[in-house]
């Protein structure tokens, strides 16, 4: 399988093998990978797939996708991700093997846990897979990389549980300091690992992300420092995620021929865009449901056919933090399709885009075409979150966070009978403790392995946000 940037200048970025593409960002035209064409999933698959452990279907999926790894190598490094130990922190009476359980509300309405795993976001379903192929493809080439990013919250600590110990990996990642809840600083700041470097900047979250674009912009220091990134636009963090798609709609079906709608909490589109490939493979999901916070760029798009992405000023702060987005970063991969795969019409559009402006699909082809995609949209706001967390734990006995109120919220709305709905659960409500005491005047329930994690020491540097002081704590320690 080879992979093409959405924005197709051949010169610039020629099609990659799936190892090259691995640990980098953008292709070099500026556009994202996508694989050439979406394998397809037979019926005959599908039947065999039902029955498998979660790690064996990773691996189906992950060799439809990769053909530069052996078959061996991958089985390993997707037995060692996906193990009940790493995603234990399920509700009580769940069966951790199961890596994602689904928990159903009431009948045709469930959720499926995607928020088990080590940093209790779904953030870890790819990330652990991402550090460990990182690790592989790196002691293969003999190579090491320093990854620099920046975190609202639960990026940054995803990233650092997934590499931490890792002997070829170093993480700088840079959070704003003081605005992030306890339980994410503790999260963070409490590892000790020395590959791990925490560093508070002194400013908000896009002063901490105006540093890491700075450094990466500077082609010499990255080169010679060799940064890398994880953020959402990596592909093969997009691939880790189409895998709970097909779990999910195993869980939710009793036959192959059956539908499913999946709503999710988006942001960055990264999570929803694992879906829409899913889907693209034959997956029979007939609706995806995309629901979005007061940040609502993408209900906007998929409701009127306009994007009309706002200026980071514009950004509303909500209880749903991580969906606190001004564009969507993947996106541009769903367009590609949308456009049928056309690199010259999305060139087109991101030059509006990448010029601060907006594309309108209003009377053009695409607009009708994007019916057959299977999307609807909503928006949630701090009022519908707690009446929704309220409702939640009321009625079925069921906590859940901010960002799976706004995916419940929307769902509700886009109920069809005898389809079934699957939420997907991006985070467990500890995250977010502040929106639950409000919402349920009650402390979240809390996994028992993080008792106390807020009284244990942490390690991290404070600084003033000062791109040349970061990378000065660079090159000190790389
Ligand atoms: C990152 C995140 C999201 C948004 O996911 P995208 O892939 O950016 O759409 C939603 N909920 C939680 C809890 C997250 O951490």
């Amino acid at each position: 399988m080879r992979y093409i940037s959405t924005r197709g200048a051949r010169a610039a970025s020629p099609s990659a093998a799936f190892c090259d593409i691995l640990l980098g960002g953008l292709a070099p035209d500026g556009g994202l990978y996508l694989p050439e064409s979406y394998p397809r999933v037979t019926p005959a698959e599908l039947a065999e797939w039902r029955e498998l452990p979660y790690h064996a279907l990773a691996l189906r999926i992950l060799q439809k996708f990769v053909d530069d790894i052996p078959a061996c190598d991958l089985k390993t490094l997707a037995d060692r991700t996906y193990t009940a130990a790493t995603y234990r922190h399920c509700r009580p009476g769940r069966d951790a093997s199961d890596i994602t359980p689904l928990t159903t509300l009431e009948p045709g309405f469930h959720l499926l846990e995607l928020s088990n795993g080590p940093t209790l976001a779904f953030k870890d379903m790819a990330m652990q897979l991402l550090g460990n192929l990182f690790e592989y493809v790196l002691d293969k080439r003999g190579e090491n990389i320093n990854i620099l990013g920046a975190t609202s919250g639960d990026t940054g600590s995803a990233a650092e549980y997934a590499m931490r110990g890792k002997h070829n990996v170093k993480v700088f990642m840079l959070s704003p300091e003081g605005r992030m809840s306890p339980f994410q600083r503790a999260q963070m700041y409490s590892l000790q690992d020395e590959n791990i470097f925490n560093i508070a900047v002194r400013g908000m979250f896009d002063d901490a992300q105006d540093i890491v674009k700075a450094v990466s912009n500077d082609a010499a220091f990255k080169a010679k420092y060799r940064i890398g990134a994880v953020n959402s636009i990596n592909w093969a963090r997009v691939l880790a995620q189409v895998v709970y798609y097909f779990k999910g709609w195993f869980a939710a079906t009793t036959r192959n021929d059956e539908q499913v709608a999946f709503c999710v909490p988006s942001g960055n589109f990264g999570n929803i865009c694992a879906g829409h490939i899913a889907r693209m493979m034959g997956l029979p999901i007939a609706r995806l449901v995309l629901a979005t916070n007061e940040n609502d760029v993408l209900d906007e798009f998929f409701r009127t056919g306009v994007y009309r992405p706002r200026r980071t000023a514009e950004t509303h702060v909500t209880s749903s933090p991580s969906m606190d987005i001004s564009k969507a970063s993947n996106f541009e991969r769903f367009v590609f399709d949308l456009v049928g795969r056309d690199p010259a019409v999305v060139r087109e559009l991101w030059a509006k885009v990448d010029a601060g402006g907006s594309f309108d699909l209003n009377g053009t082809p695409y607009r009708e075409r994007m019916a057959g995609f299977g999307f609807v949209s909503g928006r949630s706001t701090h009022a519908d979150r707690l009446a929704t967390i309220r409702d939640v734990w009321e009625r079925h006995g069921t906590m859940i966070d901010t960002h799976t109120a706004d995916g419940v919220k929307v769902a509700r709305e886009h109920r069809e009978p005898g389809l079934p709905m699957v939420v997907l659960e991006t985070a467990q409500p500890v995250k977010f403790s502040e929106t639950i005491r409000e919402a349920l005047g009650r402390d979240p329930v809390r996994p028992k392995d993080f008792d106390g994690i807020e009284d244990l020491p942490q390690r991290v540097e404070v600084m003033d946000a000062d791109t040349e002081a970061v990378k000065r704590f660079i090159v000190a320690r790389v």
